[in-house]
């Protein structure tokens, strides 16, 4: 049996980020990885806010347009335009980038198994098995990233929810879009989700969405959404996918015994947009430098602090957005229709534009009430819901 300071559980773009902090530490790290090729099939819009450049490391090669703003369409298409002067998000090649975390753990020191599937583990000693060819490791700590169905995450947690996400890649055969801005889509049939359109270029887009309905729910929104609209005529869908967003559960164990979750096996994703990166990598870097310090003084109880720094950081942030989340829930798409009238009316395009961020939409929300705009647009017990959240 192999020994590991710490065993990794899924080479996803977190997984790989953790592993390659805590190589550099001078740990001996593996990941073990069923894929057969890191990243495929893609499962993800790759779209991520400007701060992902403080959070890890992204060279240029990896992205593929600069976004700007957004055009947010009520359903009777009612349209609200945010944007900035500089780049507010990214749009990146989302199956080079999780090549490129791979490989940087690796130059870091760890190993990565691929085509190797664990299928059973126990987390008090700290032996992982894998199905193929019958492996076995020992871990000193063990790491789940192993996304939203998380085996690691059943040893100590109740099955992990979710909700399915498609997408298509099209190609409109001509130079049809606006690469500065995406498109965000609402109506009550998807809410909480949304569809979205993501340029890649000016004759590309993603186009997607995530709704609580199965696969062919969604596909069908979508076919009926680009059948809708003659600007599409031309179009043709190069590839399609689809892949499933974890439910944010505010009650998950992220701890326990030796083991620890991270990344979606974690459910750190943001309940408004299902986006996990930006979260996950912030999580990496906090669950390394705890790990780090639990081996230094070969302590497991410490591992504790990585769960509660976790909640100290993002327990409001995520709960605000479960609120927002709530309300959309809520709303018709009358309701729908009536709240943008009334945000373009109150000024609400300067205010999103000045406020609104990506990740964070807790600031926004505060200058909402400040302002009383957030008051005059959804119902008053709704408002006295969201303004408690700060007592
Ligand atoms: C359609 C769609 C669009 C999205 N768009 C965005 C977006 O624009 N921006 C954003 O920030 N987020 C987005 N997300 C979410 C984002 O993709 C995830 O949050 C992110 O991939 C989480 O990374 P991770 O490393 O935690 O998990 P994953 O990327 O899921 O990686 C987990 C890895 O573990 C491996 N694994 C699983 N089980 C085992 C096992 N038993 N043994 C070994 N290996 C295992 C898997 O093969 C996988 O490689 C989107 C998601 C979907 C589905």
């Amino acid at each position: 049996m192999k020994k590991y300071d710490v065993v990794v559980v899924g080479s996803g773009p977190v997984g790989s980020t953790f592993a390659r902090y805590i190589a550099n530490e001078g740990y001996k790290v593996v990941i073990l990885e069923r894929k057969r090729e890191i990243g495929v099939p893609l499962q993800c819009a790759g779209l991520l806010g400007k701060r992902i450049k403080d959070l890890n490391i992204l060279p240029d090669e990896f992205i593929l347009n600069n976004i700007y703003g957004a055009y947010l369409h009520s359903p009777s298409n009612n349209i609200l335009k945010v944007g900035r002067k500089d780049p507010e998000a990214y749009v990146i090649d989302r199956v080079g980038y999780d090549k490129f975390l791979a490989e940087q753990a690796v130059n870091s020191g760890a190993e990565i198994l691929l085509n190797h599937k664990v299928d059973a583990l126990n987390i008090k000693t700290g032996e992982v098995r894998v199905s193929s060819g019958d492996k076995c490791f020992q871990a000193e700590i063990i790491v789940g990233a192993d996304g939203y169905a998380s085996i690691v995450s059943e040893k100590f947690n109740p099955k992990s929810k979710s909700v399915i996400a498609a997408q298509y890649l099209l190609d409109m055969g001509g130079d049809v879009f606006d690469t500065d801005h995406v498109h965000l889509y609402a109506n009550s049939q998807l809410s909480p989700g949304f569809l979205w359109i993501i340029p890649v270029s000016k004759s590309m887009a993603r186009i997607g969405l995530f709704a609580k309905m199965d696969y062919n729910g969604l596909n069908q929104v979508l076919k009926e959404f680009i059948n809708s609209d003659k600007s599409y005529k031309n179009a043709s869908i190069l590839k399609k996918y689809h892949g499933f967003i974890p439910i944010y559960d505010s009650k998950k164990k992220l701890v326990k015994d030796r083991t620890i979750l991270l990344g979606d096996a974690a459910s750190q994703v943001k309940p408004t947009t299902g986006g996990g990166l930006m979260i996950g990598f912030e999580c990496a870097k906090m669950a390394a430098d705890t790990v780090s310090k639990s081996l230094q003084r070969q302590d497991h109880t410490i591992l504790i602090d990585y769960e509660n720094g976790y909640k100290k950081r993002f327990k409001s942030e995520l709960r605000v957005q479960l609120e927002v989340q709530k309300i959309f829930e809520s709303l018709t798409d009358e309701d729908l229709d009536q709240m943008f009238l009334k945000l373009k009316k109150g000024n609400a395009e300067e205010l999103i534009s000045k406020y609104g961020d990506m990740d964070t939409q807790s600031t926004l929300i505060t200058e909402m009430i400040k302002n009383g705009l957030l008051f005059s647009i959804v119902p008053r017990l709704l408002t006295r819901r969201i303004g408690s959240l700060w007592k």
